[in-house]
């Protein structure tokens, strides 16, 4: 099985011409709004994909509470360990402009107020627990004791380093893989991953930190997978992309949901291999629209490699 510390939120999105400037006031073109959240969007990618589920985090006693919390269940997820918080469920407000680049603005909200000392107690709860994921989108201090006691029982830790967060050096200590994308690996190094040196670098910095792996993802570029000798990568799949929203997301929740499934610890091999997975799952996400509308099922990860 599968846990996500997870930052749930719900996302009102505006299409504008462009973004605006500050202290600009732009006529867009319409709204919308979507469930979100780098965390749920992790833990759905996984759910679709067969995985068992659970998730660890807390949304309000709002309506957009009980709107993920039935999203979550309807996708199959555990939301035994989802609490209710005082604090409004958290909120995303997106603005995407013509070319489909966004600027958002997250507020954590009852993201912020997952107790630390229930989220270990959800890690000890869970049976069956192979693979525990977290971002940096929810509470740091419970994702902090998830992956502590998540390591004490043998269960690998997968860090997405999102969004970019000074929050991410006190977890690389409890964190087997860290996935980041070019700009995150550039915050947390200072390193350009692009250049085969400064990935090098950046990664030995990660690796002494103590984490095991470094997946940095390239966006169409593919990614590269580290581990403290060696490096590989893993080609992007073709596809003619028209919303890379939730390509991240889906990637993490694929990876961590294959990974799930290997009978021991992972070695280099299979981390690769889960990486090409992820990268399948991820090409679908970006040819379709929306976050948790784009996340496939792994019916539809094999069609599209058929078709
Ligand atoms: P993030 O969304 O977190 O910035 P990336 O843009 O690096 O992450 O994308 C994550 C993964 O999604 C990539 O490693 C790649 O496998 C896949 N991906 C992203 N953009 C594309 C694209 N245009 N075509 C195919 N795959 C893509």
């Amino acid at each position: 099985a599968v846990a996500v510390v997870a930052s749930l939120n719900v996302d009102h999105i505006v299409q504008a011409p462009r973004i605006p400037e500050p202290g600009e006031t732009l006529m867009g073109f319409s709204t919308s709004r979507e469930l979100g959240g780098k965390g749920g969007n992790q833990a759905v990618a996984a759910a679709r994909l067969g995985a068992d589920v659970a998730v660890i985090g807390c949304v309000g006693q709002d309506e957009d509470g009980d709107e993920y919390l039935n999203a979550l269940a309807a996708e199959g997820a555990d939301v035994t360990h989802v609490r209710r918080s005082a604090l409004p469920t958290g909120r995303a407000a997106i603005t995407v402009d013509a070319e489909g680049v966004n600027s958002i603005v997250v507020v954590a909200g009852a993201n912020a107020d997952i107790p630390a000392a229930a989220a270990e107690t959800a890690i000890g709860a869970l049976p069956s627990l192979r693979v525990v994921a977290g971002q940096l989108e929810a509470a740091a201090d419970a994702t902090e004791r998830a992956f502590a006691a998540a390591r004490e029982r043998g269960v690998l830790t997968v860090l997405n380093t999102a969004p970019a967060a000074d929050a991410a050096g006190k977890l690389l200590p409890f964190s087997d893989v860290v996935v980041s994308n070019e700009i995150e690996f550039r915050q947390l190094t200072g390193q350009d991953p692009f250049d085969g040196n400064g990935l090098r670098r950046g990664s030995a910095d990660l690796f002494a930190a103590g984490c095991r792996w470094v997946i940095v993802t390239l966006g169409a570029e593919g990614c590269a997978v580290l581990d403290a000798s060696s490096s590989a990568h893993v080609p992007a799949v073709a596809v003619r992309a028209v919303d890379t929203t939730a390509a991240g997301d889906s990637f993490v929740g694929a990876l961590a949901a294959r990974l799930a499934e290997l009978p021991g610890d992972p070695i280099t091999a299979d981390v690769v291999a889960a990486c090409g997975f992820a990268a399948k799952v991820a090409a679908v996400v970006v040819t379709r629209h929306g976050a948790h509308p784009s996340l496939p099922t792994l019916a539809e990860v094999c069609a599209q490699q058929e078709g």
